[in-house]
């Protein structure tokens, strides 16, 4: 209430201990200017710091004479009630605070930004191919969800998007849709590229107002358009993932692209994910939400099977006239007849599919980084060597004894799938792929893409194209073919879900393909027996789920359990399992040592994990945990991460 005496005031301090409202007096000049939401200056333990008013309360039960507010920095109302509650259900999930999901939600003030955000002059651009409803009939559910976001009703759903390249089409149908309803929409997606494809496939009437956030942005852009949002001048925004917090009026629907792509996990403490905190958003204002992807993860499984969300899939009809035709081969078998064969490294039924796509156009070759992975694999099937106790990976020690690089515990191998009891390094060796492909077919054009040089598009003629995972060109026709070479590499990431994983990236590559009845085909190089290998060919990235979460069901792993991180030196690790492990049903693993950091330092990491049932006490013990480390002054390093994608495997 206004004019009432006292300002709540989230302090901007980067001390967990702190992390609550402070209240401060409002002198009468402040009056008028210091609403709830506003920018303010204070004085904190002596200095000037930056905070945002949560409330105006006539009364405090601080005891004592209040500080004055210093400034107001701005009236505008930053900090709403709704991005308030978000924020602090972010921070409590992640075990972080409300001053680091405020620094990576809210962008900083930026004065000419402020007086210039009515402008409209930063609409996105594009809008030209518009969104397609009838891509939608091949979805039993389809039409039905388009009619329910049009009627301002709330679904949730996990959607399957087609291979081929409507799923921009298809987003921007379901964008248009909560539109109409009156509602203000939100998509996320993983990267500029992916956001590029949805911004111009938005109709007309979307992209006129479309905002787009990412984060190249200036700061006056970031700035002016997130203010547009505030203001309700705009409705409508896509964006790279801290787009996820865009104060967008009165949210009809958050859509949210590949939430399997580690891009939309943050970088920065306390490390939110934003399909997390797109479900936590989606629960707390009453949205519709989707999830769509070409792969499903088991996140996403979890919440069709809990009837939380509704799977969206194509018929298996319609599906045939969008896939390509997928064939397997083991590299090692057809590498022994292929003697004789200018490589050993492509097995000959990749280089038909090369061979004979050329003819008709583009073929995408799909090779992994190059570089070391940790962990081992199965000498016999190749599939990750689990510890038998906490199903963490397995490392070698220096003198090559095996040991747990979750738990600690040492131990011997013997694979849960096939039996082997041999243990294999995982190394990508130098990737000559370019150079072989270069050699075997040199009249034709050889093009390269990866995270540094990446190409957005390639032309319609023949031509080799060969990228690593996730920087795959779009070819404007599709492209004649598809090969995935040394698909194992992808199968053995340092990733708690590598098989997950290297169907995303497969289905992903495998979707810039022409479908099977216009020619197109994909050949990878990759075990058949694999899971991932076998849902690829069949195109059933359900199936796949399904077992990926039974899976991680029996082996304790997320989403069924929740499981934090904790790295730090002894003494701080040692200080939050004191606290974390007097929880019931917490189980402990570790702390093992790391590798020695930058700086020399040492440092250990242990796990903890619970039902996700019981999720909240562990993570609201793990804030108190950290917030008693950060007021003990002789605090060491500490980081602790709730669900990470990156499990040091
Ligand atoms: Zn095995
Ligand atoms: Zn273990």
């Amino acid at each position: 209430m206004p004019g009432a005496a006292v300002a709540r005031v989230v302090v901007d301090v980067p001390h967990a201990h702190l992390d609550r409202p402070f209240d401060y007096a409002v002198p009468d000049s402040l009056d008028a200017a210091a609403v709830p939401g506003s920018r303010v200056r204070v004085r904190f333990a002596g200095v000037l710091r930056n905070g945002f008013v949560l409330e105006r309360v006539a009364r405090s039960d601080h005891e004592g004479r209040l500080s004055p507010l210093q400034r107001v920095l701005t009236p505008e109302p930053i900090l709403t009630q709704d991005l308030h509650r978000l924020l602090r259900g972010v921070a409590d999930h992640y075990a972080g605070t409300l001053a680091d999901l405020l620094r990576l939600a809210v962008p900083p003030r930026h004065a000419r930004g402020e007086r210039r955000a009515a402008a409209r002059e930063d609409s996105a651009t594009g809008g030209h191919e518009g969104g397609r409803d009838d891509l939608w009939r091949g979805y039993p559910t389809g039409a039905a969800l388009l009619q329910a976001l049009r009627q301002g009703t709330r679904p949730r759903a996990v959607w399957s998007a087609p291979p081929g390249p409507a799923w921009p089409r298809m987003a921007a149908s379901l964008l248009c849709a909560a539109r109409a309803a009156g509602g203000g929409a939100c998509m996320v997606l993983p990267g500029r590229h992916e956001l590029r494809q949805a911004i111009q496939s938005l109709p007309p009437c979307c992209a006129a107002e479309a905002v787009e956030l990412h984060a190249e942005l200036s700061a006056e852009a970031r700035y002016r358009r997130w203010l547009r949002l505030r203001r309700g001048d705009s409705r409508l925004v896509l964006g790279t993932r801290s787009a996820v917090y865009a104060p967008v009026a009165d949210l009809g629907l958050l859509l949210l692209w590949d939430d399997g792509n580690d891009l939309h996990a943050e970088r920065q403490a306390p490390y939110p994910h934003a399909r997390e905190v797109a479900l936590l958003r989606s629960h707390q204002q009453r949205t519709a939400v989707v999830v769509g992807a070409h792969a499903r993860t088991a996140e996403c499984q979890r919440l069709v099977e809990t009837g939380w969300a509704r799977s969206l899939e194509p018929t298996r009809d319609a599906l045939r006239g969008w896939a390509p035709l997928v064939r397997a081969t083991g590299d090692e078998v057809e590498a022994v007849r292929d003697v004789g064969a200018r490589s050993a490294r492509v097995p000959s039924l990749a280089w038909r599919a090369v061979r004979d796509g050329l003819s008709s156009g583009p073929v995408l070759v799909q090779v992994p980084r190059r570089g070391y992975i940790p962990g081992l694999r199965c000498g016999g099937c190749g599939g990750p060597a689990r510890c038998p106790r906490c199903a963490g990976p397995l490392g070698m020690t220096v003198g090559r004894a095996l040991r747990c690089r979750w738990c600690g515990t040492p131990g011997t191998f013997s694979c849960a799938d096939c039996g082997h009891t041999d243990v294999r390094a995982v190394s990508v060796g130098s990737v000559r792929t370019h150079e072989e492909l270069s050699k075997a077919f040199p009249r034709a054009r050889v093009l390269h893409s990866d995270g540094e040089q990446r190409l957005d598009v390639v032309p319609e003629d023949p031509a080799i194209v060969v990228s690593t995972p996730g920087a795959e060109p779009v070819a404007a026709e599709g492209y004649a073919a598809a090969v995935i070479v040394d698909g194992w590499a992808s199968l053995s990431l340092p990733v708690v879900a590598a098989s997950q994983e290297a169907l995303r990236r497969w289905m992903a590559a495998a979707s810039l393909v022409r479908p099977q009845p216009a020619g197109g085909r994909v050949v990878i190089v990759a075990d058949p027996r694999q899971r991932a290998v076998q849902a690829l060919s069949r195109w059933d990235p359900s199936w796949a789920a399904e077992r990926e979460l039974s899976e991680r069901r029996e082996l304790n792993l997320p989403p069924v359990q929740r499981l934090a991180e904790i790295v730090g030196d002894t003494a701080s690790v040692a200080g939050v399992l004191s606290v974390v492990s007097l929880l019931p049903d917490v189980e402990v693993l570790g702390p093992v040592p790391l590798p020695e950091g930058e700086d020399g330092a040492t440092q250990e990491r242990a796990l903890v994990r619970t039902d996700v049932s019981r999720a909240d006490r562990l993570t609201s013990a793990l804030g108190s945990a950290v917030a008693e480390h950060s007021r003990s002054r002789a605090a060491g390093r500490l980081r602790v991460r709730v669900d990470p994608v990156d499990l040091g495997w």
